[in-house]
């Protein structure tokens, strides 16, 4: 398959039609936890969870995945220990069943140990990913972790979890928080994808020659930039600029809420919304 999709935007939707089990259908979810992150996707009767965003927001992401009847979650990805992507996993924990739990086996804060004290001897299972893995989850359809983690980072965004879903030849690359460490190290990497969760909320710190080598690669149809209030200038006009140059498509969750995608691969459309 498929090297063409239909696009087709809807903005302001509030409520969503579920679809008949017999199509070919991937539901995914970029939350609006303003300044985090958090993603979700259902497809072929797995579910999994990306970050959880702060728990000040987590509420949203609860309350979503509650109306869409969700109450178990196979795979729940923590990408780093950063409370703007994982203090909501309590929250979470308690209110579904959660099968599996990965984190990056990599340097720990607070919110990891306190998760893990939790977390162990329950009936969820902690996995930790180190180097490059591949899970297959059902029949094209495929988890792909990237990263290879240093044992002593200097700076705790680069040890995010780096991934790649892929549904067929679709691929979704999630980058948690890295920077211009973790970006080169993929450029040796098959990373072109259809969506990417843009690194860091957007951020600009890089060298521009790094980070436009880096996007290029990736070379995104649609890029998902997750962030919120904050004082950091995210996203930075710089980034913007090189996904502009590129003609990716850009979805900002300050500006639209809730973004909802529906991939139909019978009909080769991938429908987007907002929730607001
Ligand atoms: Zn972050």
């Amino acid at each position: 398959m498929k090297n063409f999709f239909k696009i087709i935007f809807l903005v302001f939707i509030f409520s969503l039609n579920s679809c008949s089990s017999k199509d070919d259908v991937a539901k995914i979810f970029f939350f609006d936890v303003n300044q985090g992150d958090s993603s979700f996707i259902d497809y072929k009767n797995t579910t999994i969870l990306i970050d959880t965003g702060d728990s000040k927001f987590v509420n949203k992401v609860i309350s979503t995945l509650k109306d869409q009847n969700v109450k178990s979650i196979d795979y729940v990805i923590l990408s780093h220990d950063h409370e703007d992507h994982v203090s909501g996993f309590l929250d979470v924990y308690n209110n579904f069943k959660i099968k599996n739990l990965i984190l990056p086996d990599a340097l720990k804060d607070e919110t990891f140990n306190k998760i893990e004290q939790v977390v162990n001897n329950s009936n969820t299972s902690i996995h930790y990913i180190k180097d490059p893995t591949n899970l297959k989850l059902s029949n094209n359809f495929n988890l792909k972790f990237l990263s290879k983690l240093e044992d002593n980072p200097e700076n705790i965004n680069n040890t995010s979890l780096v991934f790649s879903l892929s549904m067929y030849n679709f691929d979704i690359l999630y980058t948690g928080d890295i920077e211009e460490d973790g970006q080169l190290s993929l450029l040796n990497q098959n990373i072109k994808s259809e969506i990417l969760k843009v690194p860091h909320h957007g951020a600009f710190n890089n060298d521009k020659n790094n980070v436009e080598k880096f996007l290029n690669k990736v070379s995104p149809l649609i890029s998902v930039i997750s962030s919120g209030d904050n004082s950091y200038g995210h996203p930075n006009k710089n980034t913007l600029n090189i996904l502009e140059s590129l003609d990716s498509k850009i979805l900002r969750t300050d500006k639209m809420g809730t973004i909802y995608m529906q991939c139909n691969f019978d009909k080769d459309t991938l429908t987007i919304s907002s929730i607001l």
